[in-house]
């Protein structure tokens, strides 16, 4: 049984889709004004674990990530930059997509521009305002009337905030508190980057891209809507908002939010300078993968604090992981008490660090090399740190300990055992076991 957190009813509760086994998934997409950062791809990360977790629960899948390519930062560095939007966003949606396969992050099933779905969201608009649930000002902008949507607050807990009645924002950067009518459609002077509506030139707010993108691809009522917990006021209250106005039905049964990343314990800003991109940790010699391992030794509903310590740490994890893995022999049938703890684990709000616990605790365990790296091979499906590209492949083994190896080799069928004992001793020291079978010596690399 998957059991997760529903941010709607703030409790764990067992995940039953709407029409088993299928299940629709919609994670909120970058906006691609810049380089994505490391706190955004914990959210990615996040995102994958949970839909690893439900193919490993033999639901069908289909997930959808948009790509916000239109709002009014990307407008205003394209502008500065003298460039088109598109001109100036691919370059960032490209590095978005190069990234997400460095993390092993699977591709979604539909990655919606929402630059590709205006004519839809002018539609939506229409029948928001035919509903009565929205209004135009004068100048040809539309606004969401918060006042004629009772539920409105259901997910944030409207009554601990303020409510601004009469006040209204345009801008994209909302302010985390006060609860306002929003814009669906923004008016613009005709200079500007805009589309052609009943309503004058303008271009649609970021809420209604969501539900927009989101219905469109999944049906009126999404089983999960995942993003990072800065999203989920104003940003998921109002794609309710609009969605559950438009349909009269419920825009999603679970929203389910991953927490901050924290660097070096601040929230990570350029002007603090800890703000680090994907690239800047491989300048550093680490792996992305590196990064997904140590996102994983955290729970995604706990803030996770990045240092390069931290980092180093899970780099040499996993490092460590690898020689052990590539000692172990053809992959046979699993263990099966791990599989099951290990999925248990996950299952449970997907708690990676204990999955991983159970993970170790299989490596270190008696159970034979070949039942081992058949279980590996398996929690990989859900952890994507690609153990498959090194169970049972064969193990680098540094000079030195090659060297020793050669002449405890030689020693030993002088029938020295006296000093083969001793290098035996040597290469343990250098963190490598031998076992001599039939076949000559084999080397392990010794669990640290
Ligand atoms: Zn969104």
């Amino acid at each position: 049984m998957l059991k997760i957190y529903n941010s709607l009813s703030r409790k764990v509760e067992e995940f039953i889709p709407l029409n088993p086994p299928k299940v629709g998934v919609y994670t909120c997409g970058p906006t691609v004004y810049d380089f994505q950062h490391i706190g955004n791809f914990r959210t990615m990360i996040f995102s994958d674990i949970l839909l690893r977790t439900l193919m490993a629960n033999n639901f069908d899948v289909k997930s959808v990530r948009n790509i916000t390519d239109i709002d009014d930062k990307i407008i205003k560095a394209a502008k500065e930059k003298n460039l088109g939007i598109e001109e100036f966003s691919s370059e960032f949606t490209t590095a978005f997509f190069n990234d997400l396969g460095k993390l092993n992050i699977l591709p979604v099933d539909v990655s919606p521009k929402a630059t590709e779905h205006v004519t839809k969201m002018v539609k939506y608009i229409e029948v928001l305002i035919k509903k009565g649930l929205a209004y135009i000002e004068d100048d040809g902008s539309v606004y969401f009337d918060i006042s004629k949507f009772p539920n409105y607050g259901k997910l944030s807990g409207l009554e601990k905030r303020q409510l601004k009645t009469g006040t209204r924002i345009l801008s994209d950067e909302y302010s985390k508190e006060d609860v306002q009518d929003f814009a669906l459609w923004k008016s613009i002077s005709p200079s500007e980057v805009g589309y052609d509506s009943p309503w004058g030139r303008g271009r649609p707010g970021w809420h209604i891209e969501c539900s927009v993108m989101s219905q469109e691809y999944l049906g009126e009522t999404l089983d999960i809507h995942a993003g990072g917990i800065d999203l989920l006021f104003p940003h998921h209250e109002n794609e309710i908002a609009q969605s559950e106005g438009y349909t009269g039905k419920p825009f999603a049964n679970f929203f389910v939010h991953g927490e901050h990343l924290l660097v070096e314990g601040a929230k990570m800003s350029k002007s603090l300078k800890n703000f680090y991109k994907l690239s800047d940790l491989e300048d550093k010699g680490f792996e992305p993968l590196s990064y997904r391992y140590l996102v994983l030794t955290a729970h995604y509903r706990d803030k996770l604090n990045f240092t390069w310590e931290s980092l180093q740490a899970a780099q040499n994890a996993l490092n460590n992981l690898r020689e052990i893995v590539r000692g172990w022999d053809e992959p046979k049938i699993g263990c099966a008490e791990f599989e099951q703890r290990f999925m248990q684990a996950i299952n449970n709000d997907l708690n990676t660090p204990t999955a991983l616990a159970v993970m170790w605790e299989m490596i270190k365990s008696d159970y034979p090399a070949s039942a081992k790296a058949a279980s590996i091979l398996k929690m990989d499906k859900v952890l994507g740190l690609k153990f498959d590209g090194y169970v049972g492949k064969q193990i680098e083994i540094p000079d030195n300990v090659k060297k020793l190896v050669d002449q405890r080799e030689n020693v030993r069928e002088s029938g020295d055992f006296e000093l083969s004992d001793k290098l035996r001793k040597e290469i343990k020291g250098l963190g490598y076991e031998l076992e001599d079978t039939s076949k000559g010596p084999r080397i392990k690399k010794l669990i640290t």
